[in-house]
């Protein structure tokens, strides 16, 4: 099952563009946004500044020009040398409050590309120190920025510093006292840290792990042999490389009620850009823990490889998919029902009817979402998959990707599909742990 909440509020940054007001070297509007038109004219003004030290028009118009030059670089995420720019404005502008204004946005949008493409090993490698560093030169510019305080207050979140991270959530909360999604973030960590505070950590190369002291001492129960199961598994099945780690909460059973409010009653585990789950002190079984986290950890991968533009259905198909390949083979009784009843779901219901508070309804789509994953893998092997998730991330649209990937529209596949509903069902149904082949 997944949650997903959004990681950042989203307020528009201001950007400046200050009027160059010297006679002969004004620039026109339409040249002003031309990223060609101000390296010239910078050193033209350089020159003069050299020749003239003491005219302060010139200086001001310098200053002027390196931040307009700064503020198209970083409207063009060249963020170095953006922030070079808008520093040197600052050096020698005698009026230099939009200009910090300007530097303090650009420092901010830099750390959000970061943290927002912490997956991707482009030339810019995110790091938690290098986003929270962003984020506080950001805030010492200007400390009313909020989009600043917010994502400092994420970065903090994911890397399980409640705390630090509840604290800048909270200068962003006086800020802006009406905004209600700033208030729900605070309402949820300090749930969330009255629960974690006391947790301990587990060092793992590839997640960032916080236990309660009570499940920790459960001698059955080791974490890591779990989360590295799943990802030598997961990962591969996907070809994914995870260049970040990914935070885990690992609750004892009582406190995860607690700390999820949120959560549909019947879900075991949870995504919500952390991993959440919850055993006993005494546990001994941990076969569907483990394919719970299978589960939620293919929402991990499936949201970076896609951007979080995948349909939730297609999702959870193939997090169930994942479940059947690596964890507790999924069930289908209830599709095995709807079929003889003939109340299969319409595909287009399938993302409604996931989050149904109506258990049933739910269940029908996750085990609906499931075998069209099963179908189509086992008619066109796991290539296509891996096609559509990268066309995904491409923005490609859902049906383009298919048909792109595929060859044929998702309406033949779910033809097709329920075509063969009836093996699925019967096979499945006799020996529901060996796989039932897709007969040509
Ligand atoms: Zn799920």
């Amino acid at each position: 099952m997944a949650i997903y909440t959004r990681l950042l509020i989203k307020i528009i940054s201001i950007y400046l563009l200050i009027a160059i007001s010297m006679p002969g070297i004004a620039a026109p509007d339409q040249q002003m946004q031309n990223l060609d038109y101000w390296p010239p004219l910078i050193a033209k003004l350089e020159q003069l500044n050299a020749q003239n030290p003491n005219d302060q028009n010139v200086r001001n118009s310098l200053a002027n020009a390196y931040n307009n030059y700064g503020v198209l670089l970083a409207q063009n995420k060249q963020w170095n040398a953006a922030e070079a720019n808008l520093q040197k404005a600052l050096q020698i502008s005698a009026k230099p409050n939009e200009i910090k204004k300007n530097l303090s946005n650009v420092y901010f949008s830099h750390g959000n590309d970061l943290f927002s493409n912490r997956d991707n090993p482009g030339i810019n490698i995110y790091t938690y120190n290098n986003a929270k560093q962003l984020a506080n030169q950001a805030i010492a510019l200007n400390t009313k920025n909020v989009n600043a305080l917010l994502l400092l207050g994420d970065i903090e979140y994911m890397e399980q510093n409640m705390p630090a991270a509840e604290r800048a959530w909270q200068q962003a909360a006086a800020l802006v006292p009406d905004n209600q999604d700033v208030q729900k973030r605070l309402s949820k960590i300090q749930r969330e840290t009255s629960v974690e505070t006391d947790m301990q950590s587990v060092f793992n190369p590839f997640f960032n792990i916080k236990i309660d002291r009570s499940v920790a001492q459960n001698p059955n129960f080791d974490i890591n042999d779990i989360l590295n199961y799943v990802h030598n598994k997961v990962a591969a099945d996907f070809q994914y490389t995870q260049n970040y780690k990914v935070p885990v909460v690992v609750y004892n059973t009582d406190q995860y009620r607690q700390a999820l409010v949120d959560a549909p009653g019947w879900a075991g585990a949870a995504y919500d850009g952390k991993i959440r789950i919850a055993i006993t002190p005494t546990q001994k079984n941990f076969k569907q823990l483990t394919s719970d986290i299978i589960h939620e950890y293919t929402h991990v991968i499936i949201g970076e490889m896609t951007k979080n533009n995948c349909p939730r259905w297609f999702n959870e198909g193939l997090a169930k998919y994942e479940e059947y390949k690596h964890g507790v083979s999924p069930r289908i009784f209830a599709l095995a029902t709807a079929y003889s009843d003939n109340t299969i779901l319409k595909f287009s219901q399938l993302n409604t009817e996931l989050l149904s508070p109506n258990k049933n309804a739910a269940v029908l789509a996750y085990q609906q979402a499931f075998s069209f994953i099963y179908f189509i893998r086992q008619k066109y092997g796991e290539y296509n998959i891996l096609q559509v998730l990268k066309k995904l991330g491409a923005k490609t649209d859902f049906n383009d990707a298919i048909k792109q990937a595929y060859g044929v529209s998702l309406d033949t596949l779910e033809k097709d599909w329920r075509a063969w509903l009836a093996t699925l069902i019967t096979t499945w149904a006799e020996n529901p742990d060996t796989a039932p082949a897709y007969q040509q």
